[in-house]
């Protein structure tokens, strides 16, 4: 429940623009009984993305079918195309949990996410991965090329870099670096790559540059985030799920591989470990919207999206969203002639248009023009009258002199939003660790001691992403939903240990690319 604060004084106006804002922060509560009908929904569609294609929840095999214990070793290189940044490394694996990496990102230039052809970003890619090279093992590079231009072409011994691709897009994978690209997310849209293999397409363009390097591994990031997570901190169980919760929302977890039935009898699989990491896409989940809220901002969010209908959960819950969310809510305020929401003080209530603070310009009059991260600032800004927040509002969106009291009602909304995102984060969660049975019969766990957590009895879970990492109480918010849910309850949230695998994608694809290099050269199993 939603309280404003004593920042209101008692005057129509204040009273108005109280009322006002404490009606839209209502229309985004998830209440405890949404988050047990979400989780029973979200195990539901588990099961039918692992029996058959095509379900609303892919569930897609990654043919990886154990996680590292920290002894792993060598030296590998990783890329790493996200939702916003393109990163390019390379990580020397110390074998005993620990790592060095060397590292370069840049912001994936907007025109490229919506190229015409697949080859600009791509060649975009292979390009970063040249002046990596250059930079950072450039006399490895130089002896290379040096090779290559030689009569007698570069020797068969000379080492190429192992690559682990992370492309945190959902790919129909069909083998450890391959895999064809089933849709874009997040903003991009480049329509010739949809069914084309992804590893293919950058290996040509590597190629064509005459680059040392094989790409060896396909990942999606929430696997990376899985394996680096596992590697860097194993404990006694091993890690359960790695999720993102970022510019996208995804997660990937260990499952039983005899529950994976779609795979059929006949598919090529190491049974050994008689597991495999699975990739949800859980972004797509209840795309059917049988559970999930939908505020009049969700629904015309959508409806003006680049992919109406589709990743739904992950258009209430992840950083591309909600501050779009957010806009969306404060513009029906504006537009509402009885809501004196940025209007100048002394003006007439009844007419607000004439009086808005709001720049005709203001970024919050167009398309995803608020970002994400002024959620986190306002949620979590504790200075006097809200200085932080006007200040913001006043330099990035074109709001000059928003009062103390438009200031809270803009938190109050947006603090909604952002525990609505986490309580859906923590459907997902509860609904991995349930189905996957991992807390063991809840009968026990009610009876066991309350204080200390066993170390055999922590379910451990790698995050990443900017809402885990920025969001105020992110956890926290997730953590009270979970003890809400009677499977897991107050003894199961804490047994349930939730860690940051910063940036741990690269990591996790050079974990997979050693798995596959030593696949490659027949050394394991
Ligand atoms: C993609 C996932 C990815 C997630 C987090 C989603 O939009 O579909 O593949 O893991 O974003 O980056
Ligand atoms: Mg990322």
């Amino acid at each position: 429940v939603y309280k404003p604060s004593s920042i209101y004084n008692k005057s129509p106006r204040s009273m108005a623009l109280a009322a006002a804002a404490q009606r839209v922060a209502l229309e985004f509560e998830y209440s405890a009984q949404d988050v047990n009908r979400g989780v029973y929904e979200f195990i539901r569609e588990m099961d039918e993305g692992l029996s058959k294609q095509g379900a609303t929840m892919s569930q897609i095999p990654t043919y990886v079918t154990a996680v590292p214990n920290g002894t792993e070793k060598g030296l590998y290189m990783a890329v790493d195309l996200g939702g916003t940044n393109f990163r390019v490394c390379s990580i020397q694996l110390h074998g005993n949990s620990t790592f060095s990496l060397t590292q370069s990102k840049v912001a994936i230039p907007k025109e490229l996410m919506v190229a015409k052809t697949s080859r600009e970003l791509f060649a975009f890619l292979a390009k970063q991965i040249q002046q990596f090279l250059q930079q950072h093992h450039g006399e490895h590079y130089n002896a290379h090329v040096e090779r290559r231009a030689s009569v007698f072409g570069p020797p068969h011994d000379e080492q190429i870099f192992s690559l682990g691709f992370t492309f945190s897009f959902p790919v129909q994978q069909s083998g450890i670096n391959k895999g064809t690209l089933i849709r874009w997310t997040k903003g991009f849209d480049i329509h010739d790559t949809i069914g084309k293999d992804v590893c293919a397409l950058l290996q040509t363009e590597i190629d064509r540059l005459g680059l040392p390097v094989r790409v060896a591994a396909l990942v999606n990031d929430t696997v990376g985030t899985l394996m680096a997570r596992s590697y860097t901190s194993p404990g006694k169980t091993g890690t359960l799920l790695g999720a993102i919760f970022g510019t996208g929302t995804n997660g990937a977890y260990v499952e039983k591989l005899d529950k994976v039935t779609k795979l059929g009898k006949g598919a090529d699989v190491d049974h050994s470990t008689g597991e495999m990491i699975i990739n949800s896409e859980w972004g797509s989940f209840d795309n059917h919207l049988s559970v999930l809220p939908d505020t009049p901002y969700d629904h015309s969010l959508d409806a003006e999206s680049n992919n109406p209908g589709i990743q739904m959960f992950e258009k209430r819950i992840s950083g591309m969203f909600l501050g779009e969310i957010l806009r969306r809510a404060l513009m029906s305020l504006v537009d509402d002639k009885s809501v004196p929401l940025f209007s100048d003080e002394h003006s007439n209530q009844n007419d607000v248009h004439s009086t808005t603070n709001i720049d005709s310009d203001s970024p919050l009059r167009k398309q995803w023009g608020l970002d994400t991260s002024f959620l986190s600032i306002t949620s979590g800004d504790s200075s006097a009258g809200l200085k932080v927040t006007r200040q913001t509002l006043d330099n990035d969106y074109g709001i000059s002199a928003a009062s103390a009291e438009d200031a809270e009602a803009v938190r109050l909304i947006a603090a909604a939003i952002g525990k609505r995102a986490a309580r859906l984060s923590a459907v997902a969660i509860a609904a991995v660790v349930i189905s996957t049975g991992k807390l063991g019969d809840p009968q026990n766990i009610a009876t066991t001691s309350t204080t200390e957590v066993n170390e055999d009895d922590v379910v451990d879970i790698g995050v990443d992403g900017s809402l885990v990492e920025f969001y105020p109480n992110f956890e926290e918010y997730i953590r009270e939903a979970l003890r809400e849910i009677p499977e897991i309850g107050a003894q199961g949230e804490k047994r349930i240990r939730i860690g940051i695998a910063k940036d741990g994608s690269g990591v996790g694809a050079a974990l997979i690319a050693l798995v596959a290099d030593k696949a490659m050269k027949g050394d394991v199993t």
